[in-house]
């Protein structure tokens, strides 16, 4: 499918209702806390909040990519680094950030966000894996939370003004915030970069994690040399290395520790090569003709294996400019050699949804869902399908039952109020655009929505009842995350 319009700002596929402290407590609260209760130090409850915050202050700042395909392809990388990861305090989510300078980046409640700019420059999954490996390893060894700790020590600010001016400069980078509450958040982050020896230590864990998820160690040291030689002379370095730094000693550390380990050789990742290629043709930030000649000059030197990923991508490409016969040449066979894979199926979902062939494109995703009912990608794909096909009462009924499931993802919440408001229903549409506001923390425009929406139905009616037991709700999480700062 491809992204809506109205969804400037979105979110991935989140396996756990992180929107919802009360569920995050009660989940958590029987784990022990890390170091003394004393007052400067920070719960793993807490960090958890202060994720959930943060995640809604980035979902209004930053351009989150909001992609079925992508958002469950780092969701599963992630979480199979996770699952042979020690010390997991907290869920994890990972998530995209439309943007070419190389970066990632982890912050409290297990959030990782890694930039597409990652996927230009890792040829393999194992590379982009080695990062996503290093930053897990600054969770759960706790580095920001025990740098946040630290600065408390120092400083006459309590941990909770940290977070909350960090939140303030992440939220409103330019403006808009008092000045003296600017400086303060520069410079608080700029002291919050991670020590010499954390770099050690996540590089250490990280290649461990690695190992045993099965991929290939030496990844490591060769994206980390690659990253360092292509901006040894640049006049400025990708994010990445300045909040990592990466001095020569580091990649000599790694390589050594990555010899330790016994040879074996990791085969491609079939599915790693069709993200690269899907970031590249739609979420690189490069323009179409640029995209189609790095998949032409790639081709060339390409075995037969990559060459079917690259030509998944010139043909995103050309049903984005609207070139179908070119784009359906190139996807056909794809398709037909595997009809099961979820990138060629969304692919011909968009050829078909935009030369208006509805009625195959839901027959093939039916077909896909009788055999994975779940999926959160086939799901929003019919979803999809269906309101661009103008069945407005089908969408809402999958669409309202999928939002239930994932709270936090934007994407079902657009296309639910797309739903509602050409299906007429004008509370629906008010309260499906109240769930995004509060997915940003506009919790004042989520609340105005919800109450607009009670006035539009019947007195007394079920969902009057509904939309007021959720304005109360939304208070009661406005007041926390208020709290927070
Ligand atoms: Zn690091």
């Amino acid at each position: 499918m491809q992204l809506f319009k109205k969804a400037t700002t979105s979110v991935l596929i989140a396996s756990l209702a992180l929107s919802s402290p009360a569920l995050a407590t009660t989940t958590y609260s029987d784990l022990p806390e890390i170091g003394t209760a004393a007052a400067g130090t920070l719960t793993v409850e807490k960090e958890i909040e202060y994720g959930d915050a943060y995640m809604r202050m980035l979902r209004s700042s930053q351009p989150i990519v909001n992609d079925p395909l992508l958002s469950e392809y780092v969701t599963g990388l992630g979480n199979s680094l996770v699952a042979n990861a020690n010390d997991v305090k907290t869920p994890f989510e990972f998530f995209l950030i439309r943007n070419r300078d190389i970066n990632a980046f982890a912050f409290f409640g297990g959030h990782v966000a890694l930039h597409t700019g990652l996927f230009l420059h890792a040829k393999t999954e194992s590379e982009l894996a080695s990062v996503v490996a290093h930053e897990i390893a600054h969770l759960t060894q706790r580095h920001l939370a025990r740098a946040m700790e630290e600065q408390a020590r120092q400083t006459p600010l309590t941990i909770a003004a940290m977070v909350g001016s960090l939140m303030l400069a992440i939220a409103a980078p330019q403006a808009g915030i008092a000045a003296v509450q600017a400086t303060t958040a520069a410079s608080i982050q700029g002291r919050i970069n991670y020590t010499r020896s954390n770099e050690k230590e996540a590089d250490r864990i990280g290649i461990e994690t690695l190992s045993r998820s099965g991929y290939d160690v030496n990844a490591m040291p060769r994206f980390f040399t690659r990253l360092s030689d292509q901006y040894r002379y640049a006049s400025k370095p990708p994010s990445f290395l300045l909040t990592h730094p990466l001095p020569d000693d580091r990649i000599t550390d790694t390589r050594a520790r990555a010899e330790q380990y016994p040879k074996h050789s990791v085969p491609m990742s079939p599915t790693y090569q069709l993200a690269r290629a899907r970031v590249i043709a739609r979420f690189a930030g490069i323009d179409s003709n640029a995209s189609l000649d790095w998949f032409e000059r790639t081709l060339k030197k390409a075995s037969p294996a990559e060459a079917q990923s690259l030509n998944y991508g010139k043909a995103l490409v050309y049903i984005d400019t609207r070139q179908f016969d070119k784009a359906a040449a190139l996807l056909n066979p794809l398709f037909a050699a595997q009809p099961n894979n979820r990138f060629y199926l969304d692919a011909m979902t968009d050829l078909d949804v935009a030369q208006k062939q509805f009625a195959p494109a839901l027959a093939r995703l039916n077909k896909a869902l009788d055999t994975q009912p779940n999926n959160p990608v086939l799901l929003l794909n019919r979803d999809y399908v269906l309101v661009k096909a103008e069945k407005y009462k089908d969408a809402i009924i999958g669409l309202e039952r999928y939002t239930h499931r994932h709270p936090t993802d934007v994407n079902g919440w657009s296309m639910l109020q797309e739903a509602y408001e050409h299906s007429g229903d004008q509370a629906g549409g008010l309260a499906a655009q109240g769930e995004l506001y509060a997915l940003q923390a506009r919790w004042h425009k989520a609340i105005a929505n919800y109450t607009q929406a009670s006035q539009l139905v019947d007195l007394g009616s079920l969902d009057q009842a509904r939309y007021d037991a959720r304005i109360d709700q939304l208070r009661v999480e406005e007041a926390r995350f208020s709290a927070l700062q």
